[in-house]
């Protein structure tokens, strides 16, 4: 019998239960320790944010779902893992031991690296539904008494997509509500150019969101770092390619929401061989530590190197089709060391995103995410709007009714030639 532990119940750790969980033999024991007992769609938060969704259309309770699938829920959440000693210290003292630990948690969110940032400083968030339901407030106020808006990211930061989207979701609030004429809005990002998104681009993304933002009246300063935010007062500097500061900006604001740079969680950052210096779990491409060989990682939670050279620290973006063959792969490799074989699966880690504008959106393949790439494609229409909210639904189905994959996606996926692992792609280690 082998106790299987899943840390972290996001978009990675719920879908790594369900497959790890169809993988298992009715001996082995499938434990889910997550902070709270929600899963929670972060994709919806920008459309939380302008009062498009409620908290409840995007959260699924895990109990109950769980229970019927034989899962186990700790919601307690870890205080520090000891990888030593094969257990996890939760929050309330008490332990979870485990033969095999799989990382899912997500980042925690680096606002403090900035001065201001923040929804305990000056500035909004949607990387978390709470920030999400108090930004939705904010873009009231902002819809009421107008006034300039910045949008965007800080130095550091790998999540470029929503930035973008939100940048676009809020001009269409706006002009829903007759206020964008009284809203100057500009983009701030440490991108070297627009639609790079830590990927170097993929396809057009340059000259489709370039196009984008001045047909919707969006100024950008790319090469942004930012220093210092005040009450309604962002400080900026612009370097050039060698990374020295060209110009000074200060920028005032009624409204702003930036991303902040990731790092690990607390509970992981800091253990030697488990996580890199910002706290990421280091992974082999089985997705398995290297030096605690019983644990994996999954999603936001690992180390990915950045894509070559940028002024600023840009970071490389773990999107949700990427992170779904991490799970898959997983899933194959923890199911083969219960079974006394080696680790042989890679994920493909591909990159599908559909970046929604409000009433029209960007979408964008990258096959594998990390260039050279065997498909480097983008488009625009109305039909990305459609095909985001479509997959909104359908993953929260997915979710509430404890199914990973199913025939359908599988067709689909196989139809569009996308397959989470690549055709047979396992590499027996060396
Ligand atoms: C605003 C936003 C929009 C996005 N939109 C898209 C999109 O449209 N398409 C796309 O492909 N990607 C998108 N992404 C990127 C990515 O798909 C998501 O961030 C995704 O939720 C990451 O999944 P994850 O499982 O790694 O982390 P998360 O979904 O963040 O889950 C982490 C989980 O770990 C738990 N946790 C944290 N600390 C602990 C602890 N100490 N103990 C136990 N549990 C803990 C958390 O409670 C959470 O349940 C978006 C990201 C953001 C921030």
């Amino acid at each position: 019998m082998s106790h299987v532990v899943v840390l972290g119940a996001g978009l990675g750790g719920v879908l790594m239960a369900y497959e790890m969980k169809a993988k298992l033999g009715p001996s082995d024991k499938l434990t889910v320790v997550n902070l709270g007992p929600v899963y929670s769609f972060v994709p919806s938060n920008p459309w939380v944010a302008v009062g498009w969704r409620k908290r409840e259309e995007t959260s699924v309770e895990l109990a109950p779902v769980f229970a019927k699938r034989g899962i186990a829920l700790r919601p307690e959440g870890a205080k520090r893992v000891h990888p030593a000693e094969n257990r996890i210290e939760l929050t309330n003292g008490e332990s979870v031991p485990y033969d095999y630990l799989i990382v899912a948690t997500g980042p925690d969110l680096a606002f403090d690296e900035v001065p201001g940032l923040g929804p305990a400083g000056n500035t909004s968030s949607i990387c978390h539904i709470d920030h999400a339901e108090r930004a939705r407030a904010a873009v009231g106020a902002l819809i009421k008494s107008g006034g300039p808006a910045i949008i965007g990211a800080v130095q550091g930061a790998s999540c470029f997509g929503p930035a973008y989207e939100f940048a676009f979701i809020l001009d269409t609030a706006l002009r829903r509500a007759k206020a964008r004429d009284r809203v100057p809005m500009t983009f701030v990002t440490p991108e070297p150019y627009i639609g790079h998104l830590g990927l170097d681009g993929v396809g057009d993304t340059k000259g489709l969101l370039e196009s984008a933002m001045r047909e919707h009246h969006i100024k950008w300063i790319t090469n942004a770092k930012v220093t210092k935010v005040e009450s309604g007062k962002m400080f900026v500097e612009e370097v050039d390619e060698a990374g020295a500061t060209k110009a000074s900006h200060e920028l005032p604001f009624a409204f702003s929401m930036m991303l902040p740079a990731f790092r690990g969680i607390p509970a992981v950052h800091g253990i030697e061989g488990l996580t890199n210096p910002r706290g990421f779990i280091a992974i082999d491409k089985y997705q398995r530590n290297p030096v605690f060989k019983n644990v994996f990682g999954v999603g936001v939670a690992v180390a990915i190197p950045p894509v070559g050279k940028t002024p600023l620290p840009v970071g490389v973006p773990k999107t949700g089709f990427m992170i779904e063959s991490m799970v898959t792969a997983t899933a194959e490799n923890v199911a083969a060391l219960i079974a006394g074989k080696e680790p042989e699966a890679v994920a493909t880690w591909n990159a599908v995103c559909l970046a929604d504008f409000g009433d029209e959106g960007i979408a964008f393949i990258a096959q594998p995410q990390i260039p050279l790439r065997n498909v480097n494609w983008s488009s625009q229409g109305k039909w990305v709007h459609t095909a985001k909210v479509g997959f909104e639904k359908y993953f929260l189905r997915k979710i509430r009714q404890g199914k990973s994959e199913t025939f359908y996606e599988r067709l689909a996926l196989d139809a569009l030639g996308i397959r989470k692992l690549k055709e047979i792609h396992t590499e027996p280690a060396a």
